[in-house]
């Protein structure tokens, strides 16, 4: 792996390609890519501490509620997905409408921070004016909705105060204060065991 945090927000393009990423390429595409070096695109992935969440655009969507429903499949309808989306988030107080039913604003629970993106920029507000105009409509929590159809909003992020909020964020640096927690970094796993029990055994 290689540097042990980031923080970066923003520059997940500037993530790429270094020594924080896995640097793979695609295969040579033989009918598409005709503009990129090779035929080949590159595919990041994050090598560092919080893996792609460290190196990622910090985009927070859950997705369209029908997209899970349709996919019909045991235990991956929106609704038994909905207690895990909330176990998992702490959604700003001061940003983000309360709203029972679809987000956890308790700060004691949950790992990972969102906040709503700040509307600094006066062309995201002629984009939402523009989208307005042709018949969407603003939402304020696009992840409290029943369905995305004909939604727009400024986006949802992973971060907590102007920084980035990884994974490595929300659950190494709590978890590696623990005594029986042990982080390696710069360590490449080559396999991994299990005992009779199914209990990793860390040899
Ligand atoms: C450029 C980019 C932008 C993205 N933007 C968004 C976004 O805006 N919103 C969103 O929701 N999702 C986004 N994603 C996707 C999202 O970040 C990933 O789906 C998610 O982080 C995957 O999590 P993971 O834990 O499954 O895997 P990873 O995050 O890939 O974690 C795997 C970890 O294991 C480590 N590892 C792998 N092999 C070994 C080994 N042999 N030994 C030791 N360590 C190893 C890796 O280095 C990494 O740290 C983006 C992804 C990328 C790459």
């Amino acid at each position: 792996m290689g540097r042990t945090m980031s923080f970066f927000v923003y520059f997940s393009g500037s993530c790429q390609r270094g020594e924080i990423d896995w640097q793979y390429k695609t295969t040579v595409q033989l009918n598409s890519h005709k503009a990129c070096i090779n035929q080949q695109s590159n595919w990041p992935r994050g090598k560092v501490l919080g893996g792609c969440s460290s190196i990622n655009y910090m985009q927070y969507v859950r997705g369209d509620p029908h997209d899970y429903d349709s996919w019909q499949l045991s235990q991956w309808s929106f609704q038994e997905m909905l207690p895990y989306f909330k176990k998992l988030e702490r959604a700003d107080l001061n940003t983000i409408p309360k709203n029972d039913k679809f987000r956890n604003h308790d700060q004691t629970k949950g790992m990972m921070d969102v906040t709503m993106l700040e509307d600094t920029n006066q062309a995201n507000r002629l984009f939402i004016e523009a989208c307005q105009l042709n018949g969407f409509h603003e939402t304020k929590d696009y992840n409290a909705e029943e369905s995305l159809n004909g939604c727009v909003s400024m986006s949802q992020v992973s971060t907590k105060g102007g920084k980035r909020w990884s994974t490595a964020s929300g659950y190494l640096l709590g978890a590696v204060k623990r005594d029986n927690f042990h982080l390696l970094i710069h360590a490449h796993t080559c396999r991994v065991v299990f005992d009779d029990q199914k209990q990793t055994i860390g040899r």
